[in-house]
């Protein structure tokens, strides 16, 4: 099933929804279609193009800062399933600052790292072993929730609406 991008009458991305639904949404005039797909549906009496990005046409508030939970999975999604410290293919979450010496358990904090730098670092900072991070950790991005839920296949049409984001 195909998925289309809902955003905002601000063109803010709202959500992901499957292309059905956003097309019942612009049936129900709640929202205009911005971006098709090459895809045509066809019925007995009609036929539409397949919407890929659609815009509320009111607001709608979102009162909630959305953030991608810091999970194993979401740290091994940012790091490419690569250790931190040596490119090697990574096997555990380490603190950069070790919890034991304040360190937070954050996305600024965590990174995936390969057992061998793991049992290395210890309780340490990277540069007491001699370690250092190819890449400050940092939160995902504010739309990262928009690649999980369309399982990582973002379509190209959605990319200029993501891109406010890249900072
Ligand atoms: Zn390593």
């Amino acid at each position: 099933m195909t998925k289309a991008l809902v955003l905002n009458a601000t063109l803010e991305p709202l959500s992901v929804v499957t292309s059905r639904r956003a097309l019942v949404l612009v049936w129900r005039n709640k929202a205009t279609v911005v971006e098709v797909r090459e895809e045509v549906w066809r019925s007995a009496q009609d036929s539409f193009k397949v919407p890929s990005v659609v815009r509320l046409n009111t607001y709608v508030n979102v009162p909630y800062h959305r953030t991608v939970p810091l999970t194993r999975r979401a740290v091994f999604g940012r790091d490419d399933h690569v250790c931190q410290y040596c490119g090697a293919t990574a096997e555990n979450l380490d603190h950069v600052v070790p919890r034991s010496r304040g360190g937070s358990h954050s996305w600024d904090n965590v990174v995936a790292c390969c057992r061998r730098c793991n049992i290395k670092k210890g309780n340490r900072l990277p540069n007491e072993v001699g370690l250092a991070l190819s890449r400050l950790p940092r939160s995902p991005r504010r739309f990262g929730w928009v690649y999980t839920s369309s399982g990582y296949r973002v379509d190209p049409s959605w990319q200029p609406y993501l891109l406010a984001d890249s900072a």
